[in-house]
């Protein structure tokens, strides 16, 4: 577990000017530029001063985290967890309920970032070092990280390419992102799938034992609300993207993601990329 000294010596960093942090009694303090940030329940604050429209972090804790399933996070992170290397320390970029990177955190030292202070609230209790951040404004020295991973992040954040420029920037050289988007193409395939399901008896039939069988777990969550700005890219635009920011691309596949309930994981697909930055 890192220390809080340690921390702030070699990982915080202003995410105005990104300058290294200081202890100014509870609170931390840039050491150029004077912003102070103080922590809400023990999770520091690091977000930039200029508000951020049309998104704010209250329009995130209206979503109901706690309905959120822990499969969701988990899920999602166990399929790429191979592609994550041992060494060094791993950012998680929304953490959401802190699911997943509770998964990375077995594997190796980790960090995970949320833009929603409610979700950083239970990720709290299964990470000890989450912090309230803007993925486009990313608290952190540069070349902090050996691996990242974004799982279904970028299509949530207006102005996507400052999030692959910060990720980049926090990234040690040859360091690895894992990006995971339903691209507008990805979900394209979703509503094909939908359409042949909802003509299939058998799959209908299906569905319905999985309900007698898992009661408890409805197939789609009427309790977690929508998620206050979700903009899907198109893989061109978000390669480009990928590319400009100063990554390769070593992989795409498709994935099926969100959920381990069978039928939503047969519906919903995301493009998986594992992108590794240059020297
Ligand atoms: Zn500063």
């Amino acid at each position: 577990m890192l220390s809080k000294d340690q921390l702030i010596q070699s990982y915080l960093a202003c995410p105005e000017c990104k300058t290294k942090l200081r202890l100014a009694g509870d609170d931390l303090e840039c050491v150029s530029c004077n912003s102070r940030f103080q922590a809400i329940d023990g999770i520091y604050s690091l977000l930039p001063g200029e508000n951020m429209y049309p998104v704010k972090p209250e329009h995130w804790d209206q979503y109901k985290w706690k309905f959120v399933e822990e499969a969701h996070g988990a899920t999602r992170m166990k399929k790429v967890l191979k592609y994550i290397n041992h060494e060094g320390t791993h950012l998680d970029i929304g953490t959401g309920r802190g699911d997943g990177t509770y998964l990375v955190g077995k594997k190796k030292q980790t960090i995970g970032v949320d833009y929603g202070l409610d979700s950083l609230r239970i990720a709290k209790e299964k990470n000890p070092h989450v912090f309230h951040a803007d993925g486009r404004h990313l608290p952190f020295q540069n070349g902090s990280f050996s691996s990242i991973t974004m799982m279904d992040v970028i299509e949530h954040l207006p102005n996507p390419e400052k999030l692959l420029l910060e990720a980049n920037r926090v990234l040690k050289p040859r360091g690895t992102m894992i990006l995971q988007t339903p691209t507008i193409e990805a979900s394209r395939l979703k509503d094909v799938a939908a359409k042949i399901y909802n003509r299939s008896k058998t799959m209908r039939s299906l569905d319905t034992v999985i309900q007698r069988l898992r009661p408890d777990v409805p197939v789609i969550n009427p309790n977690v609300g929508a998620q206050p700005y979700d903009v899907l890219l198109r893989r061109k635009q978000l390669h480009d993207m990928i590319l400009s920011a100063g990554f390769t691309i070593e992989k795409r596949r498709l994935a099926t993601y969100f959920s381990n309930i069978l039928l939503i994981q047969l519906f919903c697909f995301a493009d998986l990329y594992i992108c590794r930055k240059g020297e």
